[in-house]
């Protein structure tokens, strides 16, 4: 696996690849890896001749200073595992060398990012958008891989692909978890043994919510979980709502959409938790 820090130096063997006829797959990632990461980078492995992995921690999508300090850093440990995983290179770039100046694009996505975190978070998804669309930039990958933990994340890179006319195809990967059903997460390694395992109540309230949808409408499946959460000294939730799939709109019947998932944001101790479940597939 090649290891470079430069778009020059990445250019340059990605012309070469092309050049031979190789596609090209990208993961983009914040570093810290964990097997929630690997999926994502194994399957660009299979379906890609030549697979980029970036890791990154981007300053501009970090709305809380002290989460971007605290953020989780070990690359040589990444590099390790994206080289077992089969990943062909690894783009480590610094600051300077993404935002080489101030990154002054404002992107607008419309109703997407008027709800959860687009408003628990501000300026995140803009900050996202920032640096995916660079990284797109930099790759110029046929696909590019996300994890469906950060569901609302995947659907705004899709929207951000439509607006700028890129070729770029998004695919999904499902949540992988941990054995508790904690969704894995950089972060993670940021709680203490007691706090991970009230941190499992949360996934544990979505799959049991899971198991009501046909008894039950959308707000009394709210209320459980709600309920649920905050019934715990330890987690103190930001939100739970059951929206469209394909909107994000929260909707309140079942009927309301083909697509219906759980979306739920959660502090345990100073460590902000995202997870979600889908109560309804479209496909
Ligand atoms: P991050 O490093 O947190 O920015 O995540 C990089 C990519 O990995 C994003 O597309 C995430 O959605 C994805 N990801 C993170 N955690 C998981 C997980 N537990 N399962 C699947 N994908 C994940």
């Amino acid at each position: 696996m090649q290891v470079v820090k430069t778009k020059n130096q990445l250019r340059t063997i990605l012309d070469a690849e092309r050049s031979k006829g190789c596609s090209v797959g990208l993961v983009p990632t914040m570093g810290a890896l964990h097997r929630g990461h690997i999926s994502l980078v194994e399957r660009c492995v299979q379906e890609n001749d030549f697979s980029v992995c970036s890791v990154f921690v981007n300053p501009t999508q970090f709305n809380d200073k002290d989460d971007l300090i605290k953020y989780p850093r070990r690359p040589e440990k990444d590099a390790e595992v994206l080289q077992k995983a089969g990943c062909s290179l690894l783009f480590m770039p610094d600051e300077q060398e993404m935002y080489p100046e101030k990154d002054t694009r404002l992107f607008y996505f419309g109703p997407l990012e008027e709800v959860m975190e687009g408003v628990y978070r501000k300026g995140h998804f803009n900050g996202v958008a920032q640096i995916v669309s660079k990284l797109f930039e930099a790759v110029q990958p046929g696909k590019a891989y996300f994890g469906q933990k950060d569901f609302q994340q995947l659907l705004i890179v899709r929207k951000m692909v439509e607006q700028l006319n890129m070729k770029v195809q998004i695919v999904s990967c499902p949540i992988v978890r941990e054995e508790s059903g904690l969704a894995m997460s950089s972060r993670n390694e940021l709680l203490t043994a007691e706090q991970k395992r009230k941190a499992a109540l949360i996934s544990k309230y979505l799959f049991e919510s899971l198991t009501f949808v046909s008894k039950k409408r959308p707000a009394e499946i709210k209320e459980f979980v709600v309920n649920g959460v905050n019934a715990e000294p330890m987690l103190r939730l930001d939100y739970f709502e059951i929206v469209n799939g394909t909107t994000l709109q929260s909707i309140q019947e079942w009927t309301d959409s083909a697509c219906v998932v759980g979306c739920i944001a959660v502090y345990c101790g100073s460590v902000r938790l995202i997870d979600n479940i889908v109560y309804k597939n479209a496909d």
